[in-house]
């Protein structure tokens, strides 16, 4: 058996004004060939996970080329072309092939292509003919379209948030995709899209209403090849945006329908309990100042993994203004970078710091390369880390900032202990994301707190204007 791996991995906001362009690719890592296997081997991602089934089973699998970004607006048509079109010209020359797995996010949008992940898949089946199965393991925060699933053969999806199970799910989708190319199985597939977004405070799969979700969602697997509940992301303004059910059956195309269509019944019925309120910035910092730490605050509206840019000061600010010290924070700021990197360990700087210029003074404290290696499996399975040139410096109200030329996510410990920064050692830490941190703080936090903070990201999407999601959908409209 000789299978294919290539994708495009690419989680869009459309609400970020930045457009994912080939720079921004090059610095979310554009992998061809071996590079891959140097990149992804032994990780915990879904290509680890595609490279060690096929090793297993001694099935030959190719690397042709793997683009990421971290999550920002849509891809620009140039980018998109590009490394799609030559990803898919090596699928071409490269051919015939058993099968492909393909490693796709499943909420990436190009500018010209509101669907860029269905086009994707449409254009590998397209290559590949009718016969050949094409496999995909799809990020929770997928929003699924019909033209998706129908070039797929099997999707699956992560079923945890933070997704740490990612490998698992790619070793399970290697086996069906080998299973379907040795003719034992006949997947057949079915999806239900809910007119319904799940609020990002409440996706985390190790509480309910989701944990509870996937639950149903296992059992309901009993006599299936697989059945997945998709969170969906909703900073997209795009008519697949939601939550969604895919179930895949040997055969029984009936069978696949009445186990995706209850188990979005069940999704439906719960809609009230997946919507959310956060707490206030000046809330949050109340109960952090009083409780034992470290208090992580979730800095919603600056999700670097939902699309923000990871440069918010909002609750820096309200920390300077009370007063507070013992914060730790990351922030993407490379001109401060660069003026610390100029002045030295050991010297005293001023600083305008973050998207707002928020004046700092304080000592820098350490400066590097920003690459560093996270040995556990945490959010998503990545190994390698590189934020650019990076910067600490502590203030003289007391707070120390993690600078760094690229915006990366708060997934690692080690971003902060590989520049001799310990978290634990303070009473707040700020982490830009919701769901993302907290495989890797979780640990070490006396508690964590949702903080509704503005930005691309925030908890409240009554904020955003959407022109383009299907209508009616909840919590946007009622009546329902
Ligand atoms: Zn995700």
């Amino acid at each position: 058996m000789r299978f294919a791996t290539l994708g495009l991995f690419h989680e869009a906001n459309t609400f970020s004004p930045f457009k994912a362009d080939k720079r921004l690719f090059e610095d979310g890592g554009v992998f061809r060939g071996d590079e891959i296997i140097a990149e992804y081997d032994g990780s915990a991602t879904p290509i680890g996970g595609y490279l060690e089934e096929c090793r297993r089973r001694g099935a030959e699998l190719v690397p042709l080329l793997q683009a990421n970004v971290t999550p920002v607006g849509a891809i620009t048509e140039d980018a998109f072309e590009s490394l799609v079109g030559e990803m898919l010209e090596q699928l071409r020359d490269r051919g015939p092939w058993d099968g492909v797995l393909l490693n796709i996010h499943g909420a990436a949008v190009a500018e010209h292509i509101p669907d860029a992940d269905g086009e994707i898949a449409a254009r590998v089946r397209q290559i590949v003919g009718p016969d050949v199965p094409v496999g995909a393991v799809l990020d929770m925060h997928a929003n699924v379209s019909e033209k998706l699933v129908e070039a797929l053969t099997i999707t699956l999806v992560y079923q945890t948030n933070p997704h740490v199970d990612a490998r698992e799910k790619a070793v399970a989708c290697t086996k069906l995709v080998l299973a379907t190319a040795e003719g034992t199985i006949k997947p057949e597939q079915a999806l239900v899209q809910l007119p319904l977004v799940v609020n990002i405070a409440r996706q985390d799969t190790s509480e309910p209403p989701m944990s509870e979700l996937v639950e149903k969602a296992q059992q309901l697997e009993n006599g299936l090849l697989s059945v997945s509940v998709v969170e969906g992301f909703p900073y997209a303004d795009v008519p697949q945006m939601g939550m969604s059910c895919i179930a895949i059956s040997d055969g029984d195309a009936q069978q696949a329908e009445a186990a995706a269509q209850e188990l979005a019944d069940e999704v439906w019925r719960r809609r009230g309990e997946l919507q959310a309120r956060g707490t206030t910035v000046d809330e949050a910092l109340d109960i952090a100042e009083r409780e034992q730490g470290p208090v992580v605050l979730l800095d919603v509206g600056d999700n670097i993994g939902g699309g923000a840019p990871g440069d918010s000061t909002v609750i820096l600010e309200a920390a300077i203004a009370r007063g507070g010290r013992s914060l730790v924070q990351t922030l993407w700021d490379a001109e401060s970078v660069r003026q610390c990197g100029e002045a030295g360990v050991g010297a005293t700087v001023t600083l305008e710091v973050g998207t707002r210029n928020v004046p700092v003074t304080g000592v820098v404290k350490a400066l590097s390369d920003g690459r560093f290696e996270e040995p556990k499996p945490t959010h998503g399975g990545y190994r390698f880390f590189d934020m650019g040139p990076a910067a600490v410096i502590e203030t003289d109200a007391g707070h120390t900032l993690v600078l760094s030329t690229k915006a990366i996510l708060n997934s690692s410990l080690q971003q902060l202990l590989s520049v001799g920064v310990d978290p634990s050692s303070f009473q707040i830490v700020v982490a830009k994301g919701v769901n993302s941190p907290r495989a890797a703080y979780g640990p070490i936090a006396k508690r964590m707190i949702v903080v509704d903070t503005d930005g691309v990201t925030a908890m409240g999407l009554e904020r955003f204007t959407y022109q383009h999601r299907r209508k009616p959908m909840f919590p946007f409209e009622t009546g329902q």
